[in-house]
């Protein structure tokens, strides 16, 4: 608005004032040109005398003024085209008397609606001043011209200032409600409710920041559900076993056992604790993998990692009676931590222990397809139905809920094997073994490794 009025201002000021300076030297020189053109006239003669002055006068055409006055050298009046009267009289126009010393005037001004415009010349004959001349000339349409243009300029000037300034206010206060309706929300989204949504629609920054507030919202929304959703599980999955310690010791206390059961229940006692442990050990490593960034990663020769895994595992398959087998040529690597490796190919093993059938067998194979590294872990096991296959990844998420348990399971194992694979490039899905089990199959971006590194 300011800049808008201070321009319009010096356009009012300064556009007029060019026009007038422009139709002002126009009419100064029109008149001096009359007034030199009757000087010529008179510069031929040594005297003037007012009867060869009139002829003259009535013999110059083109000479459109209102005033023609015409004196000696001592100011006496040989000719005035407006007041006869005033001849052989002195006149005592300033303009004439600094005419006879010699001078040329010229002079301009503006009086009620008329432009006067007045020149006045010496007549010199034979280097000797033997009179002057003195013409006036009125315009009253180029007055009332300039009068208009100054007048039109300044209605518009007025009426583009009230749209700048109703265009601004307008613009202020629609912008001010939309900024309003955003900090409000920020502020409601700041006091915990992620519900709260901006309307969406425009193309403007506002509209923008609308969308990816909109965005933040709802982000905010679904990550405090599923912290929600992981605190209840987590505390049903630590009430259950401690639960069991509450039953088991309040039986232990009340009942008069003998010494075997009694050493049964404090067993079972110390299977719940064991529970607890795995259970707070997963969470713990959960949280690890939520929180901390990933270590430096290396490349690391996956046979001697998977064999390791599978040596842990031996005595749980041995009490199962399931085999357990490995074909990993060596020489092949991945870009990982051995960490993430080694409890990505344990916590697969081991669900291939846990959900498999007598007699079965869990095996680890490791093949190249283009650039990438396929890991597979098959079992023998119950397979996995395919509704569910989608979801076993997910945190506490079981299929056959009370195998699980009675297993030690809790449901993390797969989610943290597919946070761990994630963050090490890699992918992980699940298809049915056709003889029946399931096959866990990761991707891993491959390096081949040198004898020596692969050790
Ligand atoms: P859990 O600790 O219960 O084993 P996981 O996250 O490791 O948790 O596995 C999630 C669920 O997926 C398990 O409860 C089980 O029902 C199913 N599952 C995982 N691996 C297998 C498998 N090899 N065969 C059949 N079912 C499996």
């Amino acid at each position: 608005m300011l800049i808008t009025s201070a321009v319009l201002f010096f356009l009012n000021l300064y556009a007029p004032l060019m026009i007038r300076r422009l139709t002002y030297s126009a009419l100064q020189n029109a008149i001096l040109d009359k007034a030199q053109l009757l000087v010529s006239a008179f510069s031929t003669n040594e005297e003037l005398y007012s009867d060869s002055v009139a002829e003259m006068i009535q013999s110059v055409t083109g000479l459109h003024t209102d005033r023609v006055v015409v004196t000696d050298a001592g100011a006496r009046c040989l000719y005035d085209s407006q007041d006869e009267r005033s001849l052989d009289k002195l006149v005592l126009y300033p303009e004439l008397a600094e005419a006879l010393e010699g001078n040329d005037v010229v002079y301009i001004h503006y009086d009620t609606d008329q432009l006067v415009t007045k020149a006045s010349m010496p007549i010199v004959a034979y280097n000797r001043t033997i009179g002057a001349v003195y013409l006036l000339e009125r315009d009253p349409d180029q007055a009332a011209l300039i009068g208009g243009l100054q007048r039109t300029i300044f209605w518009i000037s007025v009426g583009l200032e009230l749209l700048v300034i109703l265009f601004s206010v307008l613009f202020s206060l629609l912008f001010s409600r939309r900024m309003g309706k955003l900090f409000v929300s920020v502020r409601k989204l700041h006091e915990g409710d992620y519900s709260v949504r901006l309307p969406e629609g425009g193309h403007d920054e506002v509209a923008r920041l609308g969308v990816a507030f909109n965005e933040l919202a709802q982000r905010l929304n679904q990550s405090e559900e599923v912290r929600k959703q992981f605190v209840s599980n987590a505390s049903h999955e630590l009430k259950t076993p401690l639960a069991s310690i509450k039953l088991l010791t309040d039986s232990i206390l009340q009942n008069d056992m003998d010494r075997d059961t009694m050493r049964e229940f404090v067993s079972d006692v110390g299977d719940e604790a064991d529970r607890l442990t795995r259970l707070s050990e997963k969470l713990l490593e959960l949280t690890r993998l939520d929180t901390q960034p990933v270590e430096e990663r290396e490349l690391v020769a996956v046979a001697p990692v998977a064999d390791r895994a599978l040596r842990m595992l031996t005595p749980l398959a041995r009490k199962q009676g399931i085999r357990l087998e490995l074909d990993c040529p060596s020489g092949w690597g991945v870009l990982a931590t051995a960490d993430d490796l080694y409890q990505i190919l344990f916590n697969l093993v081991e669900n291939g222990i846990k959900y498999n059938t007598e007699n079965g067998s869990v095996t680890v194979r490791t093949r190249v397809a283009g650039d990438s590294l396929i890991l597979t872990v098959e079992d023998t096991g119950m397979g996995i139905p395919d509704q569910e296959k989608s979801q076993i990844f997910q945190r506490f998420y079981r299929v056959d809920k009370a195998r699980s348990r009675k297993a030690g399971g809790s449901g993390l194992g797969l989610s943290i094997v597919q946070d761990m694979v994630t963050r090490n490039d890699g992918s992980i899905t699940v298809t049915d073994r056709p003889q029946g089990g399931s096959c866990f199959r990761l991707s891993f971006p491959y390096y081949p490794m040198a004898e020596e590194e692969a050790l």
